[in-house]
């Protein structure tokens, strides 16, 4: 394991109590921390656009698709972009949730690395995925920092490249 790992600290109690958040402030306040796990979201892969999720996908996707050459494309929650989207919903474990993107954010076929902080559920990326795919562009992976994968959020992203960094 790489030593940004201990950058990642645990809150416990947060959003609720019982359970244990995945603090990455730490490690996004540590220069050489930061660019490392850009380097290695991106690493190896072809694509023409990186999706981030609202919020902390942001600021991981960013700096990897300007790293890469690539443009950016945000996936916010449902109200917040302004022009015409695409939406999908997903569940929470209490009620449900939904991510747009603009309609016409991809040219067809577009070759797309979708990128957020901490895969859980699923639920957000396999929304975001369908999202891409509904705009007409190809989703070559799904980068994460960290994979709980007890969450088991990787079985609903079959067929796809799901690379985590440090799973636990
Ligand atoms: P999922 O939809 O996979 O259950 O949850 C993943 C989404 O919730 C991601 O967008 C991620 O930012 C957020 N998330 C869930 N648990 C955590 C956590 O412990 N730490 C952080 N930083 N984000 C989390």
């Amino acid at each position: 394991m790489t030593e940004w790992v201990s950058l990642i600290r645990d809150v416990p109690d947060y959003p609720k109590p019982g359970v244990v958040f995945k603090d990455i402030t730490p490690l996004l306040a540590d220069h050489s921390a930061f660019t490392q796990v850009v380097d290695e979201l991106g690493a190896g892969l072809a694509f023409d656009k990186v999706v981030g999720i609202e919020a902390r996908g942001f600021i991981l996707a960013a700096p990897v698709a300007y790293r890469a050459g690539a443009g950016f494309v945000p996936v916010r929650k449902k109200g917040k972009l302004p022009a015409q989207t695409f939406e999908a919903n997903y569940d929470l474990e209490y009620g449900s949730a939904t991510v747009e993107v603009h309609s016409d954010a991809f040219a067809p076929g577009e070759r797309v690395l979708i990128v957020d902080d901490v895969l859980a559920t699923g639920g957000t990326a396999n929304a975001t995925v369908e999202l891409v795919r509904r705009a007409g562009a190809h989703v070559i992976g799904v980068s994460v920092l960290m994979e709980l994968s007890f969450l088991s959020g990787r079985d609903r992203l079959p067929g796809l490249e799901v690379r985590s960094l440090v799973t636990v």
